[in-house]
C-alpha cells in the first residue's frame, strides 16, 4: 500500500505531454493552450480619447474653443490643433496633434462653432496611452493556459486567430458491474443505478476532454474484453469498479490481458484505498473503486493531474487555498487511513468557508451533490477553530 503523494510522483513521472494541433477560436474552448500568445501591436496602438468629448490643449481651456473637425472611433482627425481651437472627439479614437487633453462633454457647452468649457479644474486628460495596456511583444495569454471567454476574447485581440493547444486527451470508460442498471431504469432485487458514467462524462468534458468510448460489460473477463474492442484509440482507460482484489475483481486482470503494466493496486486512502494505476507505452489506465463518493475523489486526485499534465506539459503542483471551517463543523473521525473529505467551499466575509459534506458512506452518490473541493484532514483530530488547507476541485 502506497501514499497518496508517492502514487501521484508514480502517475506524473510518466507523463510525456500530448502532441499540439491548430484549432479555431471556435472550438478552442477548455483546450490548453501551448504556445505562449504574444502581443503583436502596442494596446492602444496610438493615444487614444477616453471619453466623448473635444480633443484641445490645457493652456487653451479659459476662453472659448473653436471646433475645427472631427475624430469618430476609427477615423483619425488628419490636420493640428491650434491654439483657440478643438477637435469633436469620441472614445477611442486617435488624439490629434497638438492636443494634450480631451474635455468630457458633459463638462462643456456648444455655441455654434465654437464650444466652452464649463468645468476646468484638476481633471485627468482622458487619453489612454499608446501601449499603456501592453507593449507588442508582451505575453498575453501564457502557454498552459485553460482556455475560457476572456483568454479567447484576448487571443482574438492579438489576431492569433488559430492557437496552438494540445490535442485533446482521449478517454475510453469501462463501466463494470452485475448490479448496474442504466440511470432510466428502475433497479429491482439487487440493483443499482449506474450513476459513475455520468460522473465521468461530465468530469472530462470539465477537463477539456472527451470519451473515445464508453461501454458498460457485466462482471466477466471476456465480456469486458469484447466491450472494449468498439473503443476508439484512447489515452487513458478509466475502469469503474472491479479494482479490488475480490473474486468478481477483475481490472487488474483485464489490464494484464491488454499489455499494461500495474504500477500501484492499493493506496493509503479514505475513501477510494482499491486503485489500479496501469501504463502500456504512452497510454494510461486507471482502474477507480466503483463506489460514486470514491470514484470523484481518485478521479480528482489523480486522474484529474494528468489530465492536465498531458494537455499543459507542466508540472504545476495542484493549487491549495486556506479557509475554515463553516460555524458547527462537527470533525469527523479520524482513520487510519488518509483521508480527503468532500467539501462545499464557498466565499463568506472575504474567506472560503468549507462545508464537509454529510456523507452517510462512500456509496452515497447523492451525497456528493455541492462538491467544489477537498479537505485532507489531519491524522489527528480536526479543530475546528484552527484554518484549514484544501484542494479546489472545478
Ligand atoms: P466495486 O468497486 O465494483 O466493488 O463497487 C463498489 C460499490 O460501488 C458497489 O456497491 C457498487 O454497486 C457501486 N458501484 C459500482 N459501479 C457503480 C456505478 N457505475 N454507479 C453507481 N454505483 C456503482
Ligand atoms: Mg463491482
Amino acid at each position: 500500500m502506497i501514499q497518496v503523494e508517492e502514487a501521484l510522483r508514480l502517475i506524473l513521472e510518466r507523463v510525456t505531454p500530448l502532441e499540439t494541433e491548430r484549432t479555431s477560436l471556435r472550438h478552442a474552448r477548455g483546450r490548453t493552450l501551448r504556445t505562449a500568445a504574444r502581443a503583436d501591436v502596442d494596446s492602444p496602438p496610438f493615444d487614444a480619447s477616453a471619453m466623448d468629448g473635444y480633443a484641445a490643449c490645457r493652456a487653451d481651456l479659459g476662453s472659448p474653443l473653436r471646433v475645427i473637425g472631427e475624430a469618430p472611433a476609427g477615423a483619425a482627425f488628419a490636420g493640428t490643433v491650434g491654439p483657440g481651437e478643438c477637435v469633436r472627439i469620441f472614445t477611442g479614437a486617435p488624439i490629434p496633434a497638438g492636443a494634450d487633453c480631451v474635455v468630457r462633454q458633459e463638462d462643456t457647452a456648444r455655441e455654434g462653432v465654437n464650444v466652452r468649457i464649463t468645468k476646468i479644474g484638476t481633471l485627468p486628460d482622458f487619453i489612454r496611452r499608446r501601449g499603456e495596456n501592453r507593449r507588442a511583444g508582451d505575453v498575453v495569454v501564457p502557454a498552459g493556459t485553460r482556455l475560457g471567454a476572456p483568454e479567447l476574447a484576448a487571443l482574438a485581440a492579438v489576431g492569433v486567430v488559430e492557437p496552438e493547444v494540445s490535442r485533446a486527451p482521449a478517454c475510453g470508460h469501462l463501466v463494470t458491474g452485475d448490479e448496474l442498471v442504466p440511470p432510466a431504469h428502475t433497479p429491482t432485487g439487487a440493483q443499482v443505478r449506474d450513476s459513475n458514467s455520468t460522473l465521468i462524462e461530465q468530469l472530462l468534458a470539465a477537463h477539456g476532454t472527451h470519451a473515445a468510448g464508453h461501454a458498460y460489460t457485466k462482471d466477466s473477463l471476456t465480456a469486458a474484453q469484447a466491450a472494449l474492442q468498439g473503443f476508439r484509440p484512447y489515452d487513458i482507460l478509466l475502469i469503474s469498479g472491479g479494482a479490488g482484489a475480490g473474486d468478481y475483481d477483475f481490472a487488474r486482470p483485464l489490464l494484464k490481458s491488454l499489455g499494461f503494466e500495474l504500477h500501484f493496486e492499493q493506496l493509503n486512502l479514505r475513501p477510494g484505498k482499491p486503485l489500479v494505476f496501469a501504463r502500456k507505452g504512452r497510454q494510461f489506465a486507471f482502474a477507480l473503486p466503483g463506489n460514486p463518493v470514491s470514484h470523484w475523489v481518485t478521479f480528482q486526485l489523480f486522474v484529474a493531474p494528468l489530465l492536465q499534465k498531458l494537455q499543459t506539459g507542466l508540472d504545476v503542483p495542484r493549487p491549495r487555498l486556506t479557509g475554515r471551517l463553516a460555524a458547527g463543523t462537527k470533525p469527523p473521525s479520524p482513520d487510519a487511513r488518509r483521508t480527503f473529505w468532500p467539501c462545499r467551499a464557498v466565499v463568506a466575509n472575504g474567506m472560503h468557508e468549507l462545508t464537509l459534506l454529510p456523507l452517510a458512506s462512500s456509496g452515497d452518490s447523492s451525497g456528493l451533490v455541492g462538491a467544489n473541493a477537498l479537505l485532507p484532514l489531519p491524522a489527528n483530530s480536526l479543530d475546528p477553530a484552527q484554518p484549514v488547507e484544501f484542494i479546489p476541485c472545478p
